[in-house]
């Protein structure tokens, strides 16, 4: 699939940009209502005018599974927009919060105030909920957005198009098609608030850039996620789970178990149970498989090859698939063991069909390699002992977890998502996406004057006493 080519140049993307600036307080001020209507026009969209379109173009540009596309694409996006549709009005309306003693008289409250011009960056293996779900967030607070999805998916960047420009106004939500000029063109403008997910990598030169203008950022990035499956884990529901959130949308996937810690008295277990699974699950041919996606690229397939050779030289052996389709971009779901922690497949996001499985004795070691590497995004524990995951959760630091489950925390509004220092920065999804696009501006009212314009100069001997009595009391 060729990349898509920059849409427009900086002239044109500037106009755009300061459409949308003139038009922000216009935004900003909109009711509730008319953000709500917003959500679900946007919601009807997705769901309904253009989930046939949108199926086609991802089995054009990976070969998604009609079903996955339901699962991973459009389900993230239509509950973003019913929690946040639930919950808009108790978020956007003015929240009390108490005002010290010292001060009354007075009252406070925070304003959550749209942040103003907003950019979306998006990555390509799962266009539509990462481009879309950010979107809700951002409307929901009342901000103008810039769209720019990934070059690399070219189908499906042309239907969002459609999609954006039918239910939107350029000076309001406008999506612009483009690769690295274009990122970099809208990267130079002043925006005020960027919210990108992709790769550590391009995450520095994306805070870098926003750095010129003191625009904040939330950076959802990606890196390794570790799985622990310890002694007393029951095998075949950790099999199961961890290989549909490791294959689903062949393992291109920011929060897929990258990698899996198993105790040494279920290893042999484990690997025998994941064989059954993956069979189960692809009927014996993933390459040929109905369920089952491609790489979405040449590129991207001749790196995972790359990783499975490199680990193969280093003493890795193929434990099950490993087959890889000349004529598409399609390679089997690949369990690797006796793997050497110096291979390339232990040290780079894998984010591709590829698990590595180590066996452990003790814990301690497990937590040292993973503390020795960058903070993952997630970290799951497979585990029927609560002090065995109390243990791994305080000892160890990642954006997220899950315990006897992987990548599903993804799909809870209520929590926060995302990583932590190497694996991203902020955080999205309901309130926490709605807080990420908004200012907390904090207000003061004073009502009647207060005990402190007693205080003010010149500070006799008494004004000193009672400001003692407030430091000491108050
Ligand atoms: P990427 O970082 O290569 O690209 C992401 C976006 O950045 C694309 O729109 C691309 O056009 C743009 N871009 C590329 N080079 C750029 C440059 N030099 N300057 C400015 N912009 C540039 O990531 P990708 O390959 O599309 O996606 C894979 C990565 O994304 C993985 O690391 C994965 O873990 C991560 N990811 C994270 C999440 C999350 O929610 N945390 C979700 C999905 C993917």
């Amino acid at each position: 699939m060729e990349p898509i080519k920059d849409e427009l140049n900086l002239d044109a993307i500037t106009a755009i940009f300061n459409a949308q600036k003139v038009n922000q307080f216009v935004v900003a001020n909109q009711s509730i209502k008319a953000r709500r209507k917003k959500l679900l026009a946007l919601k009807k969209a997705v769901l309904v005018t253009y989930r046939k379109a949108i199926k086609e173009a991802l089995y054009k540009d990976m070969k998604k599974p009609a079903a996955e596309v339901d699962l991973t694409e459009i389900y993230p996006i239509t509950s973003e927009i019913k929690h946040t549709l639930n919950n808009l009005n108790s978020w956007a309306y003015k929240q009390r919060v108490a005002t010290p003693i010292a001060f009354l008289g007075a009252s406070s409250f925070i304003k959550y105030e749209p942040k103003g011009v907003c950019l979306i960056i998006s990555p390509w293996n799962f266009p539509v909920n990462l481009t879309l779900a950010p979107l809700v967030s951002a409307i929901a607070a009342g901000n103008t957005v810039i769209l720019k999805p990934s070059e690399m998916t070219p189908n499906i960047s042309k239907v969002m198009k459609t999609l954006i420009t039918d239910i939107f106004n350029e000076n309001e939500v406008a999506l612009i098609e483009g690769a690295v000029q274009t990122s970099t063109d809208l990267l130079s403008l002043p925006f005020n608030h960027i919210f990108f997910t992709g790769s550590p990598a391009i995450g520095k030169i994306v805070m870098s850039a926003a750095a010129k203008h003191l625009t904040s950022v939330t950076l959802e990035l990606g890196g390794k996620s570790p799985t622990i499956v310890d002694e007393t884990a029951s095998v075949k529901s950790a099999a199961k789970r961890i290989a549909w959130g490791k294959f689903v949308n062949a393992g291109q996937i920011c929060i897929a178990p990258d990698y899996i810690y198993v105790h040494k008295s279920k290893y042999e277990a484990l690997v025998t149970e994941f064989k059954k699974v993956l069979n189960n699950f692809y009927e014996n041919e993933a390459n040929t498989s109905k369920s089952y996606a491609c790489v979405v690229n040449t590129n991207h397939k001749k790196r995972i090859i790359s990783i499975i050779e490199d680990a193969k030289e280093k003493g890795a052996t193929i434990t099950y698939g490993g087959k890889i389709d000349k004529n598409s971009n399609t390679i089997e779901p690949t369990i690797l063991t006796n793997v050497s922690l110096n291979s390339r497949v232990m040290q780079e996001e894998i984010f591709g069909p590829i698990l590595p499985i180590i066996s452990y004795d003790n814990i301690k070691d497990v937590i040292h390699t993973i503390n020795t590497n960058e903070k993952p995004l997630a970290l799951y524990i497979y585990s029927k002992k609560n002090k065995n995951v109390q243990h791994i959760l305080n000892n160890t630091r990642a954006g997220g977890s899950c315990i006897n489950n992987n990548g599903v925390h993804f799909y809870n509004n209520n929590l926060p998502f995302g990583g932590s220092n190497n694996s991203g920065i902020g955080k999205s999804h309901g309130f926490y996406g709605f807080q990420e696009f908004s200012n907390a501006r904090g207000v003061l009212k004073q009502n009647i004057p207060g005990a402190l314009e007693m205080l003010t100069p010149p500070y006799t001997n008494l004004k000193e006493k009672i400001i003692n009595l407030t430091i000491k009391l108050l």
